[in-house]
């Protein structure tokens, strides 16, 4: 059994795909040709924003969002404590200063009152400037943004989505990859739409912003000359093959994976919710279930059950191992545990279970029947 099954969805899509990769290679534009713009404009529809576009990867994606919102050296940046390393790494590499903050324990999103607590705490130590918020939806579940966009307006931020894992959930039907001034997804091959390598993209309704984004991964170009380069910039195009590959997907995502994939979180639920604390998904929100993640009581429990899973062939992992707070990189900022009690509980505590939309019932029974054990 595998974590998740990509062959599973080649073998569904393989003729598709195969021929869309041949037709780029007959094309031989490589770079940014026409399935780009065909992506970008099918991605922009879908999540209804303005602009789509797209880059080289995830990370990248938040990095030059950060660059065209002109965050900098003494600006803060909140985000979650419990999320894939790049949600901070992005904020220090620009040289502002990510400020971290504890989830909730119930979502693994960015709680809001700690949130608003640490924007206070920034303001009146008065060291940064606080700039903008990236909250992440993860495991595919949208962040909070009912509270968190008022928090934002009340306190002049701008919202950077993280959207690299939420590709495809909504709050009442509003899309992720919508909320907040721009929002940043990953194609990474394992998230819920991935490519076969790196990719990302960007999407904003400004169209200032999405021209200087269309710049800004182009090394700085001006629109019409590719040697005038008018800021500092990155090469992070997303290459044609990576988008050619993605529009066969992108159908076969909302035709049936996303269902599918809601059915397998169902049968999951139903198997295991009398037992084991089985992820909450608040009323009126939907999940792309980037991962199927439960609770354990303990860490002993929790790495017991991976033992025993392993033990019978079924892979599971662990996200995260640690708090963005505890990562080596941060060591310096000298971050006390205290701050982050639900960050810890969650990475003493959590397990992601296989998930993906060609998991098959006889396969959850399987699992389930080894965990109930
Ligand atoms: C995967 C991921 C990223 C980075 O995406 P890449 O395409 O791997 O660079 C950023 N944020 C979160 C929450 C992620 O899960």
């Amino acid at each position: 059994m595998q974590f998740r099954d990509l062959g599973a969805q080649y073998k569904v899509l393989k003729d598709e795909i195969d021929t869309a990769i041949q037709d780029v290679i007959n094309s031989s534009s490589f770079i940014l040709g026409k399935p780009i713009s065909e992506l970008e404009n099918k991605l922009a529809e879908y999540v209804g924003r303005n602009y789509c576009i797209t880059c080289a990867n995830g990370t990248e994606a938040l990095q030059l969002s950060l660059m065209a919102m002109d965050i900098g050296p003494g600006d803060a940046v909140f985000t979650s404590d419990f999320t894939y390393f790049a949600s901070a790494g992005c904020v220090s590499i620009l040289g502002a200063t990510p400020i971290l903050v504890d989830i909730n324990l119930e979502t693994f999103n960015i709680s809001p009152e700690a949130l608003e607590d640490a924007i206070k705490r920034i303001i009146s130590e008065g060291k940064q400037t606080p700039k903008a918020i990236i909250p992440v939806d993860l495991f595919g579940l949208p962040a909070n943004y009912d509270k968190i966009i008022p928090i934002a307006n009340k306190y002049g931020l701008k919202v950077l989505e993280d959207a690299a894992q939420g590709f495809g959930g909504n709050i009442n039907g509003r899309m992720s990859c919508s909320f907040g001034n721009v929002s940043a997804t990953s194609f990474f091959p394992a998230k819920p739409l991935g490519c076969y390598g790196d990719g990302g993209a960007i999407f904003t309704d400004n169209n200032e912003i999405n021209l200087r984004l269309r710049s800004l991964r182009a090394s700085g170009k001006s629109p019409v000359d590719k040697y005038d380069n008018r800021e500092i910039g990155l090469n992070s195009r997303l290459d044609t093959l990576q988008a050619a590959i993605l529009l066969p997907k992108f159908k076969a995502f909302v035709e049936w994976e996303l269902d599918a994939i809601n059915n397998v979180a169902r049968w999951y639920d139903e198997k295991l919710k009398a037992k084991y604390v089985t992820p909450t998904i608040p009323k009126g929100y939907y999940s792309s279930w980037a991962q199927y993640t439960i609770l354990l009581d303990n860490k002993e429990q929790r790495d017991a059950m991976q033992q025993k899973l392993k033990a019978s062939g079924i892979p599971s992992m662990i996200y995260y191992p640690r708090g963005i707070h505890q990562q080596q990189a941060y060591k310096e900022m000298g971050l006390k545990d205290d701050f982050f009690s639900n960050t810890i509980e969650a990475t003493q505590r959590a397990l992601s279970l296989p998930m993906h939309p060609y998991l098959k019932e006889d396969d959850v029974n399987k699992i389930v029947k080894i965990i109930l054990r």
